[in-house]
């Protein structure tokens, strides 16, 4: 069948998704906002994992740039062998249509209405080359490997939200792209809809070896991926690892990181920050394994200098 066999261990484990310093300034009439200010995030061949963050936080911004929708103004990004920063337009369009596949939040935004599921699947396909028999029976596939078989002939109205969100994965992976990309796939569910189609992404990254990003400010997505990554104010700022533990019996861990940047840069949580009133400047203290951060000592007497000369 057309699809793409698990990711073959690389000698070089060279991350597939590299992004450093990465800026997006959007410049309007009269302002400009920065949207990315430094981020850094690198992602795994195979991987599954999630970007979590406020909104506002930029979230949708990286995604556009990962897919390719937008370019960033500053930094480096790398997805496989592309610089997407300096990359074509040309290429650009190449690499939407074959490399990467896109899933958005607005159900209606993913697929044409007047289109049944099987046609919507077929549709990216036929417009790369593929033979209608090719595009069939890789539609065909795709809907059973999304769970709905038995709906191929329904048009998008004659979908439930989840399931058409369902389709409009099989929609984004019909050209068997290496990176599967989704912003709030499940913004528009209810929660138990939300996990089915998380585990539809669970399954077809497990199956075929695709890398998926999924955007959501769903922390229940914690239970889904390996890894999470919040992100504020433009940048990565926590990780949210899972691992499993074998010392003191099998069991799971879920430890949350603060990301340090490529120039040592980490941001301290908003609430300890506040608890701890700290302020513009933090002393920093090494000791044997771990260092301590500690608001800046209030004055000692608060009279003018000059008078206890
Ligand atoms: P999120 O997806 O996390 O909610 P976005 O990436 O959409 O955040 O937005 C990040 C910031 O960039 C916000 O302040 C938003 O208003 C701004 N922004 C996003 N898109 C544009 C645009 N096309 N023009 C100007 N500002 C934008
Ligand atoms: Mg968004």
């Amino acid at each position: 069948m057309l699809t793409r066999a698990p990711a073959a261990p690389t000698t070089v484990e060279a991350p597939y998704i590299h992004c450093e310093d990465l800026f997006k300034i959007y410049k309007t009439e009269e302002l400009e906002v920065v949207a990315l200010r430094g981020l850094d995030l690198q992602v795994r061949q195979g991987e599954m994992m999630a970007i979590i963050g406020a909104s506002g936080s930029g979230k949708s911004t990286l995604l556009n740039i990962l897919a390719g929708l937008d370019q960033p103004s500053a930094g480096k990004i790398h997805v496989g062998e592309r610089d997407l920063l300096t990359t074509t337009q040309e290429d650009l369009v190449r690499y939407r249509r074959t490399e990467v596949g896109f899933v958005w939040q607005q159900t209606g935004r993913n697929l044409i209405p007047y289109l049944s599921a099987q046609q919507n699947i077929e549709v990216p396909m036929i417009l790369e080359g593929a033979t209608r028999r090719q595009a069939h029976a890789r539609a065909s596939y795709l809907l059973e490997a999304v769970g709905l078989p038995d709906k191929a002939k329904n048009r998008p109205e004659q979908l439930s939200g989840g399931e058409q969100q369902r389709v409009a994965i099989g929609v984004a992976l019909a050209n068997d792209p290496p990176l599967l990309l989704a912003d709030e796939p499940t913004g528009e569910l209810d929660s138990a809809t939300a996990d089915q189609v998380f585990g539809v992404f669970r399954e077809l990254n497990e199956g075929t070896g695709v890398t998926i990003v999924i955007v959501t400010h769903d922390r229940a997505i914690t239970q889904r991926v390996d890894r999470v990554v919040a992100m504020r104010d433009g940048r990565t700022s926590s990780e949210i690892v899972r691992h499993v533990q074998f010392a003191r019996g099998r069991g799971e861990v879920v430890e949350e990181y603060a990301v340090v940047d490529s120039s040592g840069r980490l941001q301290i949580p908003r609430d300890m920050v506040e608890q701890l009133q700290i302020g513009r400047r933090a002393r920093l203290e090494l000791s044997d394994d771990h260092v301590e951060v500690r608001p800046e000592a209030p004055p000692e007497r608060d009279e003018p200098r000059w008078r206890r000369r």
